[in-house]
This record gives structure tokens, sequence and C-alpha cells, in this order.
């Protein structure tokens, strides 16, 4: 095949707790993430140049070498120098639909669609495990990306436990177009105010992470207990996106007024979710944040938990 089209889903987190500081500087994080059908698509196909290409048309995506999707192919390029020898450069297109800087893994889940795409492409045949290290090196919601679904994540973010699917919830998503939020800035503000608290030793880092696999949001997810979730959605990075965000704030506040099963905001944010029970309430619930918030830079999305991270749309030769 010379060309794919892949399939790139969002993610939101449903827990995000922040343990402390690592040996290798970055944060200890406990999270559950969750796939939703919120997606990018990935069309990626060689070229008959030695030089990889991103185009998007998304006015706040790079298209240099600061793309993570490029990232991502530089990345192929140099771990299998044979293989971008033999089959030449790539030109990736990204049809963006998920917004950006916005909590929601865009850029990462752009990147692991890549890592995907030369992998077949260039006939490697790696394994997941293989493709989640490739991951790894790219940014810590990379791996996740990869095979989806719903999984703790442990680490940087990288150390992967799936958890069963949860296909069944609808979600509504909001965020201003106008806002964006630095996933840098959230977690160096988070350190200035909150880095006393923090854990440092690797087996207190180690074993506080692991403790999220017993927490009371893991046995609702067990148990595929959409109201048990809802109330204990959790993410510590809310006590410094939302005092500097009131609009955030206020949004959340709207989504749990409208009748959702919970509210949060995802990531780093700006991005709210409302989690339902069903399309029906889901649409409800969007219907009645618009008309509360009718300030047209306020965008709604509808979508689904889904149990998949990046698929493969179509192949051609
Ligand atoms: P995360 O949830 O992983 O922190 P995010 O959803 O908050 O990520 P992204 O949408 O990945 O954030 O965008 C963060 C920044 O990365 C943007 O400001 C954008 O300029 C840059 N960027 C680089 N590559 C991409 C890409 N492929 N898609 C979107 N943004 C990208």
């Amino acid at each position: 095949m010379h060309s794919y089209s892949l399939i790139a889903p969002a993610k939101i987190n449903l827990y995000l707790e922040i343990i402390g500081d690592r040996p290798d500087g970055y944060h200890e994080l406990a999270m559950i993430l969750q796939s939703i059908n919120l997606a990018d698509q990935i069309d990626i196909r060689s070229a008959s140049t030695d030089t990889i290409r991103v185009r998007c048309k998304h006015p706040q995506v790079p298209t240099d070498k600061s793309n993570l999707a490029y990232k991502a192919a530089a990345l192929m390029a140099n771990r299998f120098p044979d293989a971008f020898a033999q089959y030449g450069g790539v030109e990736i297109t990204i049809n963006k639909q998920i917004p950006v800087a916005a909590g929601l893994a865009g850029g990462s889940t752009n990147a692991a669609a890549v890592l995907v795409g030369i992998d077949l492409l260039w006939e490697l045949g790696l394994t997941q495990s293989e493709l989640e290290e490739l991951a790894g090196q790219l940014g810590s919601d990379v791996p996740f990306c990869i095979a989806g679904g719903t999984a703790i994540a442990t680490g940087r973010g990288n150390e992967l436990s799936p958890l069963p699917n949860l296909d069944h919830l609808s979600v509504v998503l909001g965020k201003y177009r106008s806002l964006a939020v630095s996933t840098a800035w959230a977690y160096q503000t988070y350190r200035q105010q909150f880095g006393d608290s923090y854990l440092t030793d690797t087996q207190s880092l180690t074993s506080r992470a692991s403790a999220v696999h017993s927490a009371a949001i893991v046995k609702a997810i067990i148990r595929k207990d959409g109201v048990q979730i809802a109330e204990k959605l959790h993410n510590d990075l809310e006590r410094v996106v939302l005092p500097e965000y009131p609009q955030v704030a206020q949004l959340r506040q709207v989504f749990q007024e409208a009748g959702a099963l919970g509210a949060m905001m995802s990531g780093s944010g700006p991005t709210v979710f409302a989690l339902c029970e069903s399309h029906e309430q889901a649409q409800q619930v969007k219907q009645y944040v618009r008309t509360a918030i009718p300030d047209p830079d306020l965008e709604l999305w509808l979508a689904q938990t889904c149990t998949t991270g990046i698929q493969i749309a179509t192949g051609a030769k």
C-alpha cells in the first residue's frame, strides 16, 4: 500500500491526579484516559522525494517541524533509516476536527496516527508495545492514543493498564473558540502553587500512583456504572485553570445544572465535558447550555466514548 487514511480519536481525562516530582524532572501522574469519537483524519502517503511534509488547513496548527505529526515521522525515519531510504519520504495531511490546545490530546493522537501509518506504509510489522515505546518519546499522551479505549496511565502518563471498555456513555464537550490553555503553563503553575505537597522519593511516587488501580472510579468503570463514574470524576489541574479562566468554571457549572451525570475539565483544559447516560440526555444538555450561554464563541460538540485508538479507514496502492 502507498497510502493510508487513519482515524485519530481525541481523549478525555476521567481522572487526573498530580502526585509529585519524578527524578527525571517530569510530574508523576495517575490518570484515567478515555477515547471519544471526536476524531481527526490523517492521510499519509509515500512521496517521491526524501522529505517529510505536513499539510493542515487549521490556522492554529503549524505545518513545520514543530508539528507533532512531523516529529513522529522524523522519529520513524531516524529509527528505521533503511526503510526511509527504501520507501522515500511521506506526505501527511491532517483534517482537523479536534479543537486545538484544548486538553483533548489533538496533537498527540495525530502523532500516534503517523506512527501507525508509517508502520503500515513501510511494512515494519511493529507490535503495539513497540509503537507505544516510540510514542513515549514524543509525549506523555501519545502512547495511550495508539490503542485508546479506557486505560489507567501512570508514570509520566506513559505506563498504561487497560480497563474494561466504556462504550455506552454520551459526552457533550464545550470550548470557547478564543480560549487556549498551554499544557506547560498549567503544570508549571500547579507546581508553583502546590509543589510543597509533592511526593519526591521514588518508592512513595510509585505506590501512590498505583493506588489509582483500586480507586472508586475504577470500580465504577468495571461495573459500567455511569452515575458513580460521573460522581468520582477528578482533575487536579482544575485548581489552577478554573480560577484563571472564570468562563471555564462557569461553563462547568452550567453543564452540571443542565442535568448531566457529571461535568469536568479535560486535561489542562479549557474544554469542559459532561457525561450523559444517553444520546437524548446529551442533546438536552447541549440545548440547555446553548440557551444558558448564547455566546457564539462557545462551541459545543456531541460525542460518544469509544473503545479504540488509531483506526485504519482505508488503504490504497
Ligand atoms: P494535550 O491534551 O495532549 O495536552 P492539547 O489537546 O491540549 O494536548 P494540542 O491540540 O495537541 O493540545 O495542541 C497543543 C499545541 O501544539 C498547539 O498550540 C499547536 O500549535 C501545537 N501542535 C503541534 N502539532 C499539532 C497537531 N498535529 N495538532 C494540533 N496541535 C499541534
